[in-house]
């Protein structure tokens, strides 16, 4: 449709989640009118976000150092441990308040139609943080829909045998969603309510 460099730009954008053709046009006709420099930071922060942040090697948060934030902050209390499927969930849970002890975060949910199961998730890396003892609680925050729930009952089964309290959100999340979507009240309240996985 358009000539070279344009064409690539819409190209690019259009394949941003969520952006589509449209979109994608929109925000390259957008760049093209706006200023050099505004168009230089973004290029400049784009480049910078891929070199510098790099994923916490306890828990795979997003962290610009070896270990996250969280992983670091000694107030946090290392008893509570809160298995995510994405980073953008701790995010989301970090947003209620509600929640003042560590995460692990999977990288996604046992979904055998797209050829995930347990060994394409960080369950390994999971196992050893819970071998010394320190802790006691962990709290299966997956999304509330098929394979979150799959995740969850598999994390249960395999968790619950080595004597540690198992817990799951409190339902109330909206069904069939991601976690990340519902609203910090709802979640703060999931968070509270939790119960005992094998309930
Ligand atoms: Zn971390």
């Amino acid at each position: 449709m358009f000539e070279g460099v344009v064409q690539d730009l819409i190209d690019e954008l259009g394949r941003l989640p969520g952006v589509g053709p449209k979109g994608a046009q929109r925000i390259a006709f957008h760049l093209l009118q706006a200023e050099p420099d505004d168009v230089r930071r973004l290029a400049e922060v784009l480049v910078q976000v891929k070199q510098r942040v790099k994923f916490c090697s306890l828990c795979f948060n997003v962290s610009e150092e070896q270990q996250c934030r969280i992983c670091r902050d000694p107030r946090r209390d290392p008893s509570v441990l809160c298995v995510v499927e994405e980073y953008k969930d701790v995010v989301a849970i970090e947003r209620t308040r509600e929640f003042r002890g560590r995460y692990h975060v999977l990288g996604g949910a046992i979904s055998p139609i797209d050829g995930v199961g347990p060994d394409q998730l960080r369950i390994r890396e999971l196992l050893p943080r819970l071998a010394d003892g320190q802790v006691v609680e962990v709290i299966l925050a997956t999304d509330p829909n098929l394979e979150g729930e799959a995740t969850a009952t598999y994390l249960t089964r395999l968790l619950t045998p080595m004597g540690l309290r198992v817990t799951r959100l409190a339902s109330g999340l909206p069904v069939g969603g991601d976690l990340e979507y519902a609203d910090e009240v709802t979640l703060g309240r999931a968070f509270a309510g939790r119960r005992s996985a094998d309930d």
